[in-house]
């Protein structure tokens, strides 16, 4: 069983956060520490831990966290201009929670793919 962090008490709305969204499948809430004017986590509400973690029965609310990025970046006023989607795996890969999360950072031009 994998070990909850600070974001499942976010989707409980045990510790205050600012969330834009949330159904029954994902929650999204504004980064705590934004690299851009918009910049916003979405998670599913079941608690994944990474990309390794995924599975064949997890396709819907895994599908489900694009089409709320896609509604979000509307809503942020980002979606022409463009952003970019982030999901970060274990340490090579900056994971720093172990709840899986998409990134949705945009607001300004972001320059090369990587961030440092
Ligand atoms: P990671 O490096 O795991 O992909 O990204 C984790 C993100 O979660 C970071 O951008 C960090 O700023 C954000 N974060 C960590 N703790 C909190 C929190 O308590 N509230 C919010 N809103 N964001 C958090």
């Amino acid at each position: 069983m994998a070990e909850e962090t600070i974001f499942s008490k976010i989707i409980r709305k045990e510790i205050p956060a600012d969330v834009v969204y949330q159904d029954d499948l994902v929650t999204a809430f504004r980064d705590i520490n934004p690299r851009a004017p918009s910049h916003v986590l979405i998670i599913p509400n079941k608690l994944i831990p990474t990309t390794n973690d995924v599975e064949p029965e997890d396709e819907l609310v895994m599908g489900r966290l694009f089409t709320v990025a896609k509604k979000i970046a509307q809503d942020e006023g980002i979606a022409e201009d463009g952003y970019r989607l982030i999901v970060n795996c274990n340490p090579h890969g900056g994971q720093e929670v172990y709840h899986i999360h998409m990134h949705l950072v945009g607001g300004r031009p972001l320059g090369p793919m990587l961030l440092s």
